[in-house]
């Protein structure tokens, strides 16, 4: 895994975001890529990410990706990106490359992207739509409520907006979002974020406890019992989200590829 990544020059979310799960992952051969650089120009304050000055866009990569898709095996993939508001795409135009990269090299792989909110721009939510991945993944991160104090970047009516308008241009792709809870939100603010996610025809839905990076991070206001996990997972069932991963350590690519395989089921 790393020696493809390295040959490739490519960079992983589970590198640069510190994910829990990343022995795991990487022993199964499974990894989220993060194009467009490593620094992010927001300033969430629950993300490790580098928040520093972009890199150059390498025209290169979506094509690198490809072959490290090809190359590691996989079945399913999943790509994500820092944020690029320096951009006057936010990026729209590199994930359409790398989709349309990865289905010429690997056409029997799934293709899952986690996109930002490109600042509500819809011709630019709409190049990444009309590439035509399987599933297209935002995450709403958190309650409204807790947005200034967490993500104080976002708004949360664009990301939903954006989620609706995925479904409104083409309803034959899957939409997925996740978000953390432990930043002290209460029980009805969720049951309330899984009600307007599933009103704008969210099929998939992550819910995973939030750990803090390092100390200049935001603080973990609670530790959710599993229990309570499962209860969002009945609850968000009883709505009608297709599939739903629910527990602490759920990330939003953790087993991306279940979710998927279990919808082509259905
Ligand atoms: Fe990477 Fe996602 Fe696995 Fe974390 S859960 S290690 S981000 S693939
Ligand atoms: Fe991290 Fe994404 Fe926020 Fe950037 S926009 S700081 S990558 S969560």
């Amino acid at each position: 895994m790393n020696g493809v990544l390295a040959k490739y020059s490519l960079n992983t979310v589970c590198n640069e975001a510190g994910c829990p799960n990343k022995g795991e992952c990487f022993t199964r051969g499974t990894a989220t890529f993060l194009i467009m650089g490593k620094n992010c120009t927001r300033n969430c304050r629950f993300c490790k990410v580098a928040k520093a000055a972009p890199e150059e866009l390498n025209p290169e990569e979506p094509l690198n990706i490809a072959r490290a898709v090809r190359e590691m095996n996989l079945r399913h993939t999943v790509i994500t990106s820092v944020t690029r508001d320096d951009l006057p795409d936010g990026g729209a135009g590199h994930f359409a490359s790398t989709i349309f990269e990865i289905r010429h090299l690997c056409p029997d792989v799934t293709i899952e992207v986690l996109i930002p909110d490109f600042q509500g721009d819809y011709v630019a939510l709409k190049a990444v739509v009309d590439a035509n991945p399987d599933i297209i993944n935002h995450n709403v991160e958190t309650v409204p409520g807790l947005y200034n104090a967490v993500r104080p970047m976002a708004v949360f009516e664009r990301s939903l907006e954006l989620l609706a308008r995925v479904k409104e241009r083409n309803g034959n792709l899957f939409t997925k979002s996740g978000f953390m809870v432990g930043l002290g939100e209460k029980e009805e603010d969720v049951i309330a974020l899984l009600t307007a996610l599933r009103n704008v025809g969210c099929d998939i839905i992550t819910i995973g406890q939030y750990l803090q990076p390092s100390r200049e991070h935001y603080e973990v206001v609670e530790y959710i019992h599993p229990g309570q996990f499962k209860k969002y997972e009945e609850i968000a069932q009883t709505m009608g989200f297709q599939y739903i991963a629910s527990g602490p350590l759920v990330r939003s690519s953790y087993y991306a590829e279940d979710g998927f395989n279990y919808l082509k089921r259905a």
